[in-house]
This record gives structure tokens, sequence and C-alpha cells, in this order.
């Protein structure tokens, strides 16, 4: 049985503007709940999209989530380790040519690299898992799984103290007291996935070793990446720096014969290769770029995710994963794959394949239950309900392989006000719970495996996408019933 579910606290739209806003502002700008505003000039940050109060969470479905993490990060280092007969190398071959412009041009430069040699065995895997509630069921069901650049941790721990704070000191409510009496967890995030970071430098065999972000140009989110690296040296005393995929050639060398990785003004070394980009074609701008990846991929460095695990992230694996006959090749125990089958909704491929045929079928007969997905991350690509059969139609059919069609998760609907700069938003919202998780292996061994902290982002219920660095949504915490 679950607790009753929490009120929503009925301040006025006045007292909400006048007493808690500025609090909600102090807060974030003395504690860093901050981005860089569009076209911002450095010096001046503004607030994280965040929700006012924190979201009504079920517990049983909050503890499912953190549950299976520990699995979820296996099945993919397991993925990545090309285990099962080379199965991911297979898959790559099968499809990676479906979409030339990315997933195509990463596989090929693993063909290159494994040419010339992989010198770094490790790998480190920085995962978020995501979810939504559905409403029928009451479990969790799995969105997707991301294996690249996976944000917000840093900021995740920092709303949860922002509405812990708020709650504990009365200020939600007009007699000053708690208005929340069930819990308000704080993610640790923050926390965890730098010692995640730290875990990958301990184990490199390299003294004083460093770590390098790799960056987008004009990253807004730069503070959320920054609480990693502050943590990571108050906890750690490892030192890490920010380079953009353009700085490799110029910024780092390589010792031809160890293929060690320095960073070229301090001759200091780079044991750990972090990236917080990449993961989208527009992330490669010259060709320059792509031969700095592969500059990366070959060095001696590890790499947060190396090429095999950031491909194992595709959504068509994770189409395939739902197929329990090749998630088995991967999880023996009955169990184990018995909870993280519960979380997949249904995923269909569009090809000639059986399953395929029949996604063809309904992505034109009931298009209205499901989200059409390209090979891509970072939000806004997606194509939903009404929108597919218009969209597929001016593809040629051949063309349509590079999608999968997935059901739509039905979950309910909150109340919340969201704070975007100075105006405030009431209305209804849906709330997608990402799980952290951080796993230490190479092609035999599984060194470190560990669940990192959670997430959750709220978006208007009304909007098809949620991405808070896109636009569309807003960083929230959770209020557990
Ligand atoms: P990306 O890698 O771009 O983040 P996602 O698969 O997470 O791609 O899709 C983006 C957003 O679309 C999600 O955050 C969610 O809001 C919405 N979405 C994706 N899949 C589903 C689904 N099956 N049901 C409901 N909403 C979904
Ligand atoms: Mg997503
Ligand atoms: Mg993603």
């Amino acid at each position: 049985m679950t607790a009753p579910l929490p009120e929503f606290p009925g301040l006025s739209k006045e007292a909400i503007k006048q007493t808690i806003l500025p609090e909600v502002f102090q807060w974030s700008l003395a504690n860093g709940l901050i981005m860089y505003p569009a076209g911002f000039s450095p010096e001046s940050a503004s607030i994280t999209p965040i929700s006012l109060y924190p979201t009504p969470i079920r517990k049983d479905c909050f503890q499912d989530a953190i549950d299976v993490q520990k699995a979820y990060n296996k099945l993919y280092a397991k993925i990545s380790q090309n285990s099962a007969d080379n199965w991911l190398t297979q898959r790559m071959e099968e499809f990676a040519d479906a979409d030339p412009e990315f997933t195509g041009k990463l596989w090929a430069l693993y063909l290159e690299v494994k040419k010339i040699g992989i010198s770094q065995k490790l790998k480190l895997g920085v995962f978020r898992s995501d979810y939504l509630v559905d409403q029928k069921s009451k479990q969790i069901k799995q969105v997707e799984f991301n294996t690249v650049s996976v944000s917000f941790g840093g900021l995740s721990s920092k709303v949860g103290e922002l509405h812990q704070f708020l709650n504990d000191t009365g200020k939600y409510s007009p007699r000053g007291l708690p208005f929340y009496l069930n819990e308000i967890p704080v993610s640790a995030s923050s926390q965890l996935l730098a010692d995640g970071l730290a875990a990958a430098i301990k184990k490199y065999d390299g003294s004083n070793a460093i770590v390098v972000f790799i960056v987008q140009h004009n990253e807004r989110n730069v503070f959320d990446q920054r609480i990693l690296e502050y943590n990571l040296f108050k906890a750690y005393n490892i030192k890490s720096i920010r380079l953009t995929i353009d700085q490799i050639h110029t910024h780092t060398k390589m010792d031809e014969t160890s293929k060690r990785l320095f960073l070229s003004s301090t001759n200091e070394e780079i044991g750990l290769v972090y990236f917080r980009s990449g993961y989208t074609p527009n992330d490669f701008v010259t060709e320059q770029d792509w031969k700095n990846r592969l500059q990366l991929e070959v060095s001696y460095a590890i790499k947060a995710p190396d090429l095999l695990t950031q491909l194992s992230g595709a959504k068509k694996i994770q189409q395939m994963l739902t197929d329990e006959s090749q998630l088995e090749r991967f999880i023996s125990d009955d169990k184990i794959r018995d909870r993280l089958m519960k979380t997949f909704v249904k995923i269909y491929p569009l090809d000639n394949t059986p399953l395929g045929i029949k996604g063809k079928k309904l992505a034109f007969e009931s298009p209205e239950n499901y989200v059409l997905k390209p090979q891509r991350e970072g939000g806004g690509n997606n194509i939903y309900k009404e929108d597919i059969p218009t969209f597929l139609s001016k593809l040629k059919e051949d063309e349509w392989e590079a999608y999968i069609l997935m059901e739509l998760i039905d979950t309910s609907v909150h109340d919340n006000i969201l704070i975007r700069g100075s105006e405030i938003f009431h209305e209804p919202i849906i709330s997608e719970l990402g799980i952290y998780g951080c796993i230490l292996f190479d092609d035999e061994n599984i060194y470190t495996n560990d669940y990192s902290g959670w997430l959750l982002r709220s978006k208007f219920s009304s909007s098809n996408e949620g991405g808070v660095a896109a636009g569309f949504g807003c960083v929230d915490s959770v209020v557990l019933y």
C-alpha cells in the first residue's frame, strides 16, 4: 500500500510572486542552481528552469527504478564488451548504414580504430536510464537508456536541496510549517557521478592523471558539469580541464609508442576522457573534429564512453532488447531478466521482419498510440502520433529502417508551478525519472558497478518533449508517497 497522494500547496499567485520567488531566486544564485541564458556572456548566469514544488512519485516505482540500475549497467557493459558472439558488431553491420550521417560514422570510426589497435581496454560507462510511470499498471516503463553525455546529475542534487529547504523552513505553507510531511529525498548524483569518474582515474596506471571534459561550444549547462569537476577535486584531488573536440590536436599530444595522452601546455597525463558532447552529428563540424575523435579513441586514456559503449545506447539496440530471446543472451538469470522485461513497452522495427511488418501497419492504422524515433539524442528529434504517417509517406520505404516505433507511455498528470526566468506557469505537468549508474569494465571484467543517483525532469503535459536545455522542460525533484 502506498500512502495517499500528497496535496498540492494552494498558495495564491500573489503569495508566490511576493514571498516564495525571491527565496527561490536567492537560494538558486547562492547555491549554483544556474545555467547560462541564450546568447550569454561568461559573467552572467541565470536560474535553471525548475519546478517550484517537488512532484509526487510512488515510493515503490522510485525504488524499482533504483533497484534495476546495476542490472542495466551490466547489460550495457556486456553489450559493449561484444559478448554473446560479437552481438553488437553483428547488429552494427546490419543497421549502422541506415543512419549514414551519425551511427554509420561512429561505426566506421570504430572499425578504423580497431585496425590501428585498441590500446586501452578499460571503459567507463556513465549511464542514465529514463522512465515514465505508467498510470494504468503503476509500473515504471523505460523511455530510453542513455550511454553518452548524460546531464543534470549536478543540478538534480541542487533542486532537491532547494525543495527540501523551502519545505523544512515552512516557505510552502502560509503558517510557516513544513507542508510536505512525506519524504523529499535529495539525489546524491552530484557526488556519486564524481565518484564514478574517480574510480576510472584510480584504476588508470599513471600518476596524477587528470580528466578532460569534452564539451560543446557555447555550452549553457556548464554549471551542471562544473559541479562534478569541483566535487572530483574536493573529494579526490583529481584535476579536470575542459576542451572542445576541435582543440584536441592543438591542446593535447599523444606519445606514439605508449599512446599516452598529455595536455600540451603542462605535460599532465590525461587518464580519462569524459564526453559531455559528441552525441549528435552537429558536434562534429569539420573532418578534423572526426580525426580528433579518432585520436581520443586510439589513445591510452580511458574513455567515458568509448565508441562501442556509445553505440550500445542506440535506440535500435533498445528495440532489439525488448525481444526476450535477445535479452537472454546477456542475462541468464530469469528473475533479473524478468524485472527488466517489466520495464519495457512494445517497440517495433520498421523493416521486413514479421515484427517490422506489424510495426509498419500500426504506424498507419493507430499512430495515436506511438512515437517514431530516429537514431538521435538530445531531444527534439521524435515524431509523434498523427504526424507519423505523413512523415513516413515522405520517405522511401527502405529508409524507414532507420527508425523505431515505440508505444507511448501514458503517465499521470500532476499539478505544479514551473519557473522560467521571471515567468511562472501553473500548468499540469508530466515527469520523467532518470536513474544514473557508473560502471568500469574491460572486455573480461567488471571492476565497479554502482547506482549513482537520480533526476526528475518535468514538462507541460501539453508538450511532446521535455528537454531542459532544448527549452521545453525543467528540473524537478520528488516527494515520495
Ligand atoms: P532523446 O534521446 O532525444 O532524449 P527520448 O527517447 O528520450 O530521446 O525522447 C525524448 C522525449 O520524448 C522523452 O523525454 C519523452 O518526453 C518523450 N517520449 C519518448 N518516448 C516516449 C514514450 N514511449 N512515451 C511517452 N513519451 C515519450
Ligand atoms: Mg531522452
Ligand atoms: Mg537520449
